[in-house]
C-alpha cells in the first residue's frame, strides 16, 4: 500500500442566499460598491444583499451558522452598519482555520440598476474585501423573470475554500516499509 501523502488538500464549498426589498431615498450598496440610484434597500445594517450572502456562503462553508447568529438584526450596534465589516468577520473566522477563498460566483437577481455595467466595479469591490484576485469572483446579473418581484433584490453566492490539512492537523511522517 503507498504511503500516504503528508499534504492533503481540503475543500468545503458554501451557498449564501439573502433578498431585501427597495426603499426610496436609501443608498444603495452591492457587494460593497455605492451606487448611486433612487432607492436603496432596507435592512437593519445598509441592506447589501450581496454581502449579506458572500457572509453567509462563507460562514456556510465552515458551517458556522448564519449571518444573524453572529449579527443580530435586533442589535442596536449593527443598525445602518457596512455590511463589508460582516465579511471581513467571516474572512478572519475562516482564516483562523486555515482556509483561503478558492472563488467566488455570486447572481445578483433585480430589475433595475442593470448589473452589467456595474459587474466590473462590484468584481474589483468583493475582490477586495475577500483579498483576492478578481479574477477569481464573478458576479452575474439577473432579471427576475416571471417573480413578480419588481421592488426587490436576491442574491446566490457560492464560495470555495481551500486550505492544506498539513498546516492545520498535526500528522504523524508517513511510515517506510524497508
Ligand atoms: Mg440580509
Amino acid at each position: 500500500m503507498p504511503a500516504p501523502f503528508p499534504i492533503e488538500p481540503e475543500y468545503r464549498i458554501g451557498s449564501g442566499w439573502d433578498s431585501h426589498v427597495f426603499e426610496l431615498g436609501r443608498p444603495l450598496w452591492l457587494g460593497g460598491l455605492l451606487i448611486p440610484h433612487a432607492a436603496g434597500l432596507a435592512g437593519h445594517s445598509d441592506g447589501d444583499v450581496v454581502l449579506h450572502a458572500i457572509c453567509d456562503a462563507l460562514l456556510g462553508a465552515l458551517a458556522q451558522g448564519d449571518i444573524g447568529s453572529h449579527f443580530s438584526s435586533h442589535d442596536p450596534q449593527w443598525k445602518d452598519a457596512s455590511s463589508s465589516g460582516f465579511v471581513r468577520h467571516a474572512l478572519q473566522l475562516a482564516r483562523h482555520a486555515g482556509w483561503s477563498v478558492v472563488n467566488l460566483d455570486a447572481n445578483v437577481i433585480l430589475e433595475q440598476p442593470r448589473i452589467a455595467p456595474l459587474q466590473a466595479q462590484i468584481r474589483e469591490s468583493v475582490a477586495g474585501l475577500l483579498e483576492v484576485p478578481s479574477e477569481r469572483i464573478s458576479v452575474k446579473g439577473k432579471t427576475p423573470e416571471g417573480l413578480a418581484t419588481p421592488h426587490t433584490a436576491i442574491a446566490q453566492v457560492t464560495v470555495l475554500l481551500y486550505r492544506s490539512s498539513a498546516l492545520t492537523t498535526p500528522r504523524a511522517a508517513p511510515h517506510h516499509n524497508v
